[in-house]
């Protein structure tokens, strides 16, 4: 899985790891939770991805479980957003997530099995002004799983999105108080997410009891994005 040293990232690696599974955690910056292998990959380099498969499969054999959680935001307003933002945004949030999706692939259609799981967000679907280039990557998403559900259903592959509301991380810890609150007082549950919450559910889709769900978009939002 990517992203796993914080954050939403690193309660999933967590999951895993307390579940028994064999876990590796790509990062740029390292410091994956005790119990996972520590890869150092940045998701906007495809030889960075190749070599870090590489790397996994030699420690762990075939790669049957892909989550592609490494995310960022550069939000600002659509007149003041510079081609940089857009595909910085792009390229690490939709991009990276492709290139992992179609290296991880690969070993799954041999082995017959496998699950995918790409963290989105809320906003993919609802919109969030400030986040035309966040909203886009993370609304990509959907369209990528649905497709992969598609050719690779016929392998025993799944590829599923969840899509986490408000979560207390460092990527929502740079939000005001004020713009915080305006959030939780649109949330049904009236109160945010946490990122345990998020593992649990990436957790069930990829065990046994999910089988059956595949091109799925999950919710995990406490109702923000109702509708959808
Ligand atoms: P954090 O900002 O806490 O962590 C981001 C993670 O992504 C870090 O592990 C970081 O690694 C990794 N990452 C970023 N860029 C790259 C890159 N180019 N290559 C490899 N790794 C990279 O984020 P969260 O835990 O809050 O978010 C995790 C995911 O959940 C993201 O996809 C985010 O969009 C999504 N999400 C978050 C929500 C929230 O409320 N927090 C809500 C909805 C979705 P490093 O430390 O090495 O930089």
């Amino acid at each position: 899985m990517t992203g796993g040293n914080r954050g939403i990232g690193r309660a999933i690696a967590e999951a895993f790891v307390a579940n028994g599974d064999k876990v590796a955690v790509t990062t740029r910056s390292g410091g994956a939770p005790d119990g996972a292998l520590d890869v150092r990959c940045d998701v906007t380099d495809p030889a960075q991805v190749e070599a870090a498969f590489a790397t996994i499969e030699e420690a762990h054999g075939p790669v049957e479980v892909l989550v592609a959680n490494a995310g960022i935001t550069a939000d600002t307003l659509i007149l003041r957003m510079s081609e940089e933002d857009w595909s910085s945004v792009i390229d690490t949030n939709l991009t990276g997530s492709f290139r992992l999706a179609k290296r991880a692939a690969k070993g799954m259609l041999r082995l017959r099995r496998g699950r995918i799981v790409f963290i989105s967000s809320v906003v993919g679907l609802l919109g969030s002004a400030g986040q035309a280039n966040y909203a886009a990557s993370k609304a990509g998403l959907v369209g990528m799983a649905r497709s992969l559900a598609r050719e690779l259903g016929s392998r025993s592959i799944t590829a599923n999105v969840v899509a986490p509301g408000f979560i207390e991380t460092d990527m929502t810890g740079v939000l005001t108080d004020e713009q915080k609150a305006a959030i939780k007082a649109q949330v049904p549950l009236g109160r945010y997410g946490s990122a345990a919450e998020i593992a649990d559910t990436v957790l069930w889709l990829t065990g046994p009891g999910a089988a059956y769900v595949t091109g799925a978009v999950i919710p995990v939002d406490g109702g923000l994005g109702m509708g959808h």
